[in-house]
């Protein structure tokens, strides 16, 4: 493409780079869609460039007024500068997920330095934060309204939070701490990776020791065994696609045991790969840093920004969850004990035999094959499903468009209209895999919602998702977990599309802990009989999915669930554990994990689903964050009662609460504010429990 475009600008066709580079003016393009049969790949550095002058201006123009700081020349001023950065942004990283290529990458290496640089140019400006601090200690004498005391507040908190309190000693200090912490991140996850995919593997020579595997198993572990030059022989990985099936149907109990111990030991077989001291050495700079800022510990620094608040309520939380969900494992190991004693096994139930067992359980009590389903859930089906859920709810509609631009011929795109017919934003739909896509599924957006001189500009937004593709003879039919996964991102789209308030810094900002409420929330509606009804339907016969299915599918979802939410909760808990340090400390990392995990009487048969030397999320983003997942699962199974409880799961008053304050403007107050908006009282945490089988 670059080539091409060159040869054209070396006979004279291109203009020059200001008038031709799409970014640099308004687009003309129905909606002001990114008009992506005009952006090529040149356009991106000097947008970006220019992006970051502009803003840079901006703050600039903030820092040198004059005059005293206002909410008006400093708070709105920043919040709105920085537009053609955010525009180009927008673009460039949703393509760079969804549609890649060498120079794309090419681009993002040689970008993100400086983006990086430019933010902390603004996040450590200590003259701009001087006036943000001036219009927080004065925001009460300012005749502000909530909103924009509101924003004061996040913007102000943003700056403490990154140290702009700080003296300039401390600073530094926490400059080094963030530096090293950086470091030992890259390290550890580089570990990892060579402790997931280079230094172990189950390699299989004699064909008896495939014994229990299906022919696509063998065939995949064949496929593996030649990358790993084992020609003629069969290799299981520790990836998770390669070991779990080899541990629900492998025969071979030792080398079931053997790949999973490969597995639990990753990063702990103190050779250099090792990564005890790492964790160690990143709590205890966390610790440091939770006391630079003023908070006695780095749970209490992470939690402070979330719902929860703090590292108090989590642990009640968590430990009241975990007290169902061991019993509920432990009845399921008691009923796999079973099996084994009645098929003559002389061994009491160890972890690496859990999921094999549990398979033989699944069998036993549901008799539920995959493959049975799979015809009733066409993509177009289900997408025209959740569609319908959402024109119950919220009485928006979907018209589909094809005279937009798409940066790939497969992306479908939609118009969302109010039920008066008034524009409310655009979803774009990219489905399927292919090279130059990043692998899972998520939900993103090519314009954010925003006002402009007190003009809305409406949101675009994306979900891109790896799917089963439509081969030449059927169309695309997607597994259990793709139907609800579309739902999920779908909910992600819906709190992108209603998003609704002035201020960018906290329009459609809702804490971590419940990001996942609006996505989680569609997963039920999903799984309710009375739309399964509505897009479940064969795609050969048209026949409507068959009650008997529908209840199967219904029952196989508590199914294992004890298990599940035991694994999980005992990472999360040791998360916290790892981050509740009031000082550093010099522990054996093995036993205080060992120890974290007698205090909350984890069976031996189950394993956390980390453990700490290959616990990946908290030395990323998810420090002390591991817990999020479940706290919003209380929430977005408690809002979904309150649908139930008034016996029509599309009531639309029910959907309007929900609507305003959790999906438009669950950024303007704490989460728990917003929350008890929408319910009216606290969420509880019975509907959780029932829905995993725990009560
Ligand atoms: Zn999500």
């Amino acid at each position: 493409m670059f080539a091409i475009m060159f040869g054209l600008g070396a006979t004279g066709f291109a203009q020059s780079n200001q008038e031709t580079n799409p970014f640099l003016s308004e687009y003309t393009t129905p909606f002001k869609v990114p008009p992506f049969h005009l952006i090529k790949l040149e356009h991106y550095i000097p947008a970006f460039e220019k992006g970051i002058e502009e803003q840079k201006k901006e703050v600039d123009a903030i820092i040198n007024n004059p005059k005293a700081p206002t909410f008006e020349n400093t708070i709105l001023a920043l919040d709105k500068s920085g537009r053609l950065l955010t525009k180009v942004s927008a673009v460039f990283y949703s393509l760079n997920g969804a549609e890649t290529s060498p120079e794309m990458q090419k681009i993002a290496r040689e970008i993100a330095p400086k983006v990086t640089a430019h933010r902390d140019n603004i996040s450590l400006n200590e003259k701009l934060f001087q006036r943000i601090k001036s219009v927080y200690e004065n925001r009460d004498k300012m005749k502000l309204n909530a909103l924009q005391k509101r924003t004061v507040e996040r913007y102000y908190d943003d700056f403490v939070r990154n140290g702009a309190n700080l003296s300039e000693s401390d600073k530094e200090k926490l400059r080094e701490i963030n530096q090293k912490l950086s470091q030992l991140g890259l390290k550890f996850g580089e570990n990892l990776l060579d402790e997931t995919n280079k230094n172990f593997i189950l390699v299989i020579e004699n064909p008896d020791d495939l014994d229990g595997l299906s022919q696509d198993i063998i065939d995949a572990a064949a496929i593996t065994a030649k990358q790993f030059g084992h020609d003629g022989k069969w290799v299981f990985t520790l990836q998770k696609p390669s070991m779990i099936p080899f541990l629900q149907y492998s025969k071979k109990r030792e080398l079931r045991e053997k790949l999973y111990m490969g597995y639990l030991m990753r990063g702990n077989n103190n050779d250099k790969f090792d990564n005890k001291a790492i964790i160690l050495e990143i709590a205890n700079l966390r610790a440091q840093k939770a006391k630079l800022l003023g908070y006695n510990t780095f749970a209490e620094y992470v939690i402070s920004n979330n719902m929860a608040k703090t590292p108090e309520a989590v642990y009640n939380f968590l430990n009241e969850v975990l007290e169902p969900a061991l019993k509920a494992a432990e009845h399921d190991r008691d009923a796999m004990q079973a099996i084994i004693d009645r098929e003559g096994g002389n061994f009491k139930l160890a972890a690496w035999d859990w999921w094999y067992y549990a398979e033989k359980l699944r069998k036993e009590k549901y008799d539920l094959d995959e493959s049975e389903l799979k015809p009733y859930f066409m993509l177009d089906n289900v997408r025209d499903g959740m569609f319908y859920v959402a024109t119950q709810l919220y009485g928006i509609t979907f018209t589909k468009r094809t005279d937009l631009p798409i940066y790939h011929p497969e992306v479908e795109v939609f118009e969302v209209k109010d039920s008066k017919g008034k524009h409310v934003g655009l979803l774009y739909l990219d489905y399927h895999p292919r090279p130059g896509k990043r692998v899972g599924a998520w939900c993103g957006r090519f314009r954010q919602q925003t006002y402009e001189n007190g003009k809305k500009i409406t949101p675009i937004v994306t979900i891109v998702t790896n799917f089963t593709r439509p081969t030449a003879t059927t169309p695309a039919l997607l597994t259990w977990d793709e139907v609800e996964t579309l739902f999920h991102e779908f909910g992600h789209a819906l709190h992108g599309l209603f998003t609704d308030g002035p201020y960018d810094r906290i329009a459609g900002s809702v804490p971590r802990d419940m990001v996942e409420l609006p996505s989680q929330i569609m997963e039920h509606w999903s799984r309710q009989p009375q739309v399964l009804k509505v897009y479940a339907k064969h795609y050969q016969t048209g026949e409507v999915i068959p009650d008997a299915l529908v209840e199967k599918l219904q029952l196989s979802q508590t199914f294992n669930q004890g298990f599940a939410t035991v694994e999980y909760i005992a990472a999360s808990i040791l998360d916290l554990d790892w981050h509740s340090f009031t000082e550093p400390r010099q522990v054996d990392v093995m036993q205080f994990e060992n120890e974290s995990m007698q205090r909350i009487n984890l069976m031996p048969e189950i394993y956390p689903r980390y453990r700490t030397p290959y616990f990946n999320h908290i030395v990323g983003g998810y420090a002390a964050g591991y817990y999020v997942y479940l706290w919003a699962e209380v929430l977005d199974s408690d809002a979904f009662n309150a649908f139930v409880e008034t016996g029509n799961i599309f009531n639309r008053e029910v959907a309007e609460k929900f609507r305003k304050h959790i999906l438009s403007e669950g950024g303007n107050d704490d989460g728990m504010v917003q929350y008890l908006k929408f319910r009216g009282k606290a969420p509880s945490i019975e509907p959780l429990l029932k829905n995993r089988g725990l009560k």
